[in-house]
């Protein structure tokens, strides 16, 4: 692990300043904040990340989960166990906190902030490898993943340059909830709703956010949530418990006289962000909440799907991920 200096910030102000010194807001980024450091201190004894400073942000108010308009804004160092036991959460977006809970294990659930978990890295093996190519890693040097072992990578939005799944569970229940992420940065404080937050691999695949130098994120928004509707997820994986998900469906869904009035429906696991299936919400809007429905919309979602040469079951795998998901949501 290479030396870096620590400081505690005490305001937003401080850290935002302190960052704001980092040439990137992502990886290779002079200055990196640190929350539960569940995943960045990982990164940080692999030499993936090599800061020159870290800035423990743990003194800042941001754990609260309170209302606002109608709806709820968690804090940005919420920790994720506290958020899943939230009483309103389980009540009002139960989706999310079924997302947590099915994640890593209860001790780093209790560490696990909801913005460290916003910006947690690909699991990609090689990317965690400094033997191995990685364009997110250390952009223009290749991929080994391409024609390695890629059965955990992505198959939607995947370019010739990466093709690593976002690992995330709460981030996938978070797009199906169409949140909004709080930053405050130099230039004064932005809302960006999730569907904008995350970029595409595409060339440049080490730019995996909208967030610039010394951004800062406070907050996550949820916006009131519609009457009648319920939700739910449903991950698949390899075992039950301390395990990343192969495929998973986020489902918010409104059905009224036995068709559908209202339709969110986000997949993780498969994409290389939190994917938001827009194609299957258009097959499910007015349409009657019945199994062959949902068999068409999972089909839309699939149907841009670009498996490599270990991941092709994924396609199958999330299509019957997502007709669950909507079965048990639907009949609840
Ligand atoms: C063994 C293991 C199993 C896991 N399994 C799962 C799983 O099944 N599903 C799942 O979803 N996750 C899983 N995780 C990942 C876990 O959820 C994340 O590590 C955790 O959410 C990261 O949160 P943190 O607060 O610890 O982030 P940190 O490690 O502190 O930070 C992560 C990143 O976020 C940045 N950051 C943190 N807070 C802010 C802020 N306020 N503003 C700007 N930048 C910020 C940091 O600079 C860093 O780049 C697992 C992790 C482990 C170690
Ligand atoms: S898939 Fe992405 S993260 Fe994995 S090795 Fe290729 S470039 Fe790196």
């Amino acid at each position: 692990m290479e030396q870096f200096s620590f400081v505690s910030a005490r305001s937003e102000a401080q850290a935002a300043e302190a960052a704001a010194r980092s040439a990137t807001a992502q990886i290779g980024a002079s200055v990196r904040y640190v929350a539960g450091g569940t995943n960045l201190v990982d990164l940080l004894k692999l030499d993936v990340e090599r800061p020159k400073q870290v800035v423990d942000i743990n003194a800042l108010e941001m754990s609260r989960i309170e209302p606002l308009n109608g709806g709820l804004r968690i804090g940005a160092l919420a920790r994720n166990s506290d958020v899943a036991s939230d009483a309103r959460v389980k009540r009002d977006y139960a989706v999310l906190s079924e997302a947590i809970v099915s994640g890593a294990s209860p001790q780093i659930r209790n560490m696990a902030s909801t913005a460290g978990n916003l910006l947690q890295r690909t699991r990609c093996p090689y990317f965690r490898d400094l033997a191995q190519r990685c364009n997110k890693r250390e952009p223009g040097s290749g991929c080994d993943a391409m024609e390695g072992h890629n059965r955990m990578l992505a198959i939607l939005g995947t370019s010739e340059h990466c093709i690593a799944t976002n690992p995330s569970d709460q981030n996938v229940a978070l797009m199906a909830l169409e949140a909004v992420v709080e930053i405050r940065g130099q230039r004064g404080n932005r809302n960006v709703p999730i569907a904008e937050f995350y970029k595409l691999p595409g060339t440049t695949p080490h730019i995996e956010t909208v967030l610039e130098p010394g951004d800062l994120i406070t907050g996550v928004r949820l916006r009131a949530p519609v009457a009648g509707v319920r939700s739910g997820y449903l991950k698949l994986r390899d075992r039950a418990a301390y395990e990343f998900a192969l495929a998973s469906a986020a489902v918010v869904l409104g059905v009224s006289g036995g068709k559908v009035t209202h339709a969110r429906v986000a997949m993780g696991g498969v994409g290389t962000i939190p994917w938001r299936a827009r194609e299957a919400e258009a097959e499910l809007m007015g349409k009657p909440a019945t199994r062959e429905q949902f068999v068409r919309a999972a089909e839309a979602a699939l149907k841009d799907a670009k498996p490599r040469s270990e991941n092709g079951f994924k396609v199958e795998l999330a299509k019957r991920c997502i007709v669950h998901a909507l079965t048990t949501v639907g009949a609840a």
